[in-house]
């Protein structure tokens, strides 16, 4: 089956307010007329209200980078699904391995996260992956299949259904390096593969699975010619409103 493309940024740490709004300002004429690609910003806390005014009438859907899972209570600096939904997000990067190398994200954590977005009604995208070392140990699925269980194991095959799964190998992410469109297509159809399994058949053909790692205009089409790739969850080259544009162009061609 085909699915829409997606283009999703991970602005990361990056961004004041002031020079989110004007990304989102030039980007406003480049994707107005978008149609079959769905095209998502994932932004620092701080810039999420804000751009969700400017993001109005856009085709861009907007998304935050983490969330706590409490509902509320003294968890000091942290910020919960609820708030992320007033602020106007629809989505939710979870799981990032950014926050599991930095933060102590753990494939538990990561699945109560999954539990509380999907429960307020905002879309997570989960992001899995593996290291190099455990790439070079014949680990990747084994890795996957672990993280995979973490973040999915207490949901039912009705709550899935608005989960984007982000397959993204650390040894790619920032490093210039990107994983080949085979090895792409491997994880992804392991991933595919996993969700059939526990959810049923339809769940591993509908779910969207976006790569991750050092994707750019230079190596998207190879990667995202290919049915199993959704899509990408992009960081560095999401910075960059030209190329991020490019990005969706290149997505638009494909679909
Ligand atoms: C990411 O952080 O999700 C990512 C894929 O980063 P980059 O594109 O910079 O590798």
């Amino acid at each position: 089956m085909t699915r829409k493309k997606v283009i999703a940024g991970n602005w990361k740490m990056h961004k004041t307010v002031q020079e989110s709004a004007q990304f989102v300002k030039n980007l406003r004429i480049k994707v107005l007329e978008t149609k079959g690609v769905d095209i998502i910003l994932c932004a620092p806390f701080t810039s999420l209200f804000h751009m969700s005014e400017l993001l109005d009438e856009m085709p861009v859907g907007l998304g935050a980078e983490n969330m706590h899972w409490a509902d509320q209570g003294a968890y000091t600096g942290e910020i919960s699904a609820e708030m992320l939904k007033s602020a106007g997000c629809e989505f939710v990067i979870l799981g990032h391995s950014e926050r599991r190398q930095y933060f102590g994200e753990t494939d538990e954590t990561v699945g109560k996260k999954v539990s509380a977005a999907l429960n307020a009604d905002l879309k997570p995208i989960v992001c899995i992956g593996e290291t190099l070392e455990q790439r070079n140990a014949e680990q990747v699925e084994e890795v996957l299949t672990r993280q995979l269980e973490g973040a999915f194991s207490d949901l039912n095959v009705e709550k899935m259904a608005p989960v984007t799964i982000a397959y993204e190998p650390v040894w790619a992410i920032g490093t210039g390096e990107n994983a080949t469109p085979e090895q792409a297509v491997e994880a992804h159809q392991l991933i595919r593969g996993w969700l059939n399994e526990h959810f049923g058949d339809d769940l591993g053909s509908t779910t969207t699975v976006l790569y991750g790692g050092s994707m750019k205009p230079a190596n998207a089409k190879d990667l995202l010619k290919n049915d199993d790739i959704d899509g990408g969850l992009i960081g560095g080259a999401s910075l960059d409103v030209d190329k991020f544009a490019e990005l969706v162009s290149i997505a638009e061609e494909l679909s």
